[in-house]
């Protein structure tokens, strides 16, 4: 029996997601899940024209809420942020060093040599935790630009994510990573309730190449 007990990717209606941060804790606690990452965007990164602190705040407000009233569930206060081709991360009103965890996503498509440049140059960086849906704007991929990318990872212990919306292309990315001792997390990027958790194909796909997923304690 394999069952994964962590979700670290899901928004809200803070963002794009229809549902509120009720339903998804609710949800999440129905399913077992034993840590969860309400992950939204926030304004100027894709995905969303919502931002600035009085929702950031207001947000925040909802998962203390939550967290008191389920106490056996980990509830982490996230946002997903674009990495934009010069390396640097969107900027969020109140900053990165406000939330328990930065996912940092690609939301431009690209070919794996500038993906690998901008990558590498946010890295440097040291802002964020995980890397968000990985392939899932890359339009083309070679295999020393995928080296640089995971060796870069390794050495920053960003984690690679396996995400629940967008199907793995580059499969030999992950045996690559997997090479230079990355590790990996799930996330479903879940938009609605109903999809919380929803990460069985993922599941298999680390479980059959090996991949060390990570488990969150913050
Ligand atoms: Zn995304
Ligand atoms: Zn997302």
């Amino acid at each position: 029996m394999s069952s994964n007990l962590e979700d670290l990717h899901i928004h809200t209606n803070y963002s794009d997601g229809i549902s509120s941060v009720d339903e998804i804790v609710q949800r999440a606690a129905s399913l077992g899940l034993k840590t969860i990452a309400v992950a939204d965007h926030f304004w100027p990164s894709l995905g969303s024209r919502k931002g600035g602190l009085n929702l950031i705040e207001q947000r925040r407000h909802e998962i203390e809420i939550c967290r008191n009233d389920y106490v056996d569930l980990k509830i982490l206060d996230a946002a997903e942020v674009d990495i934009q081709s010069n390396g640097e991360l969107a900027p969020i009103s109140g900053g990165f060093e406000q939330f328990d965890l930065i996912i940092g996503s690609f939301h431009w498509y690209t070919d794996s040599t500038n993906w690998a440049s901008a990558l590498v140059q946010s890295l440097r960086r040291n802002e964020f935790h995980i890397l968000g849906h990985w392939d899932g704007y890359l339009s083309s991929y070679r295999e020393e630009d995928g080296r640089l990318a995971a060796e870069a990872l390794a050495k920053a212990g960003v984690a690679i994510e396996l995400n629940g919306r967008y199907s793995v292309e580059h499969i030999g990315f992950l045996e690559l990573a997997k090479s230079y001792g990355c590790s990996f997390t799930l996330g479903s990027d879940s938009h609605d309730v109903s999809t919380v958790g929803d990460l069985t194909f993922q599941q298999r796909l680390a479980a059959s190449m090996d991949l060390q997923i990570l488990q969150i304690n913050i």
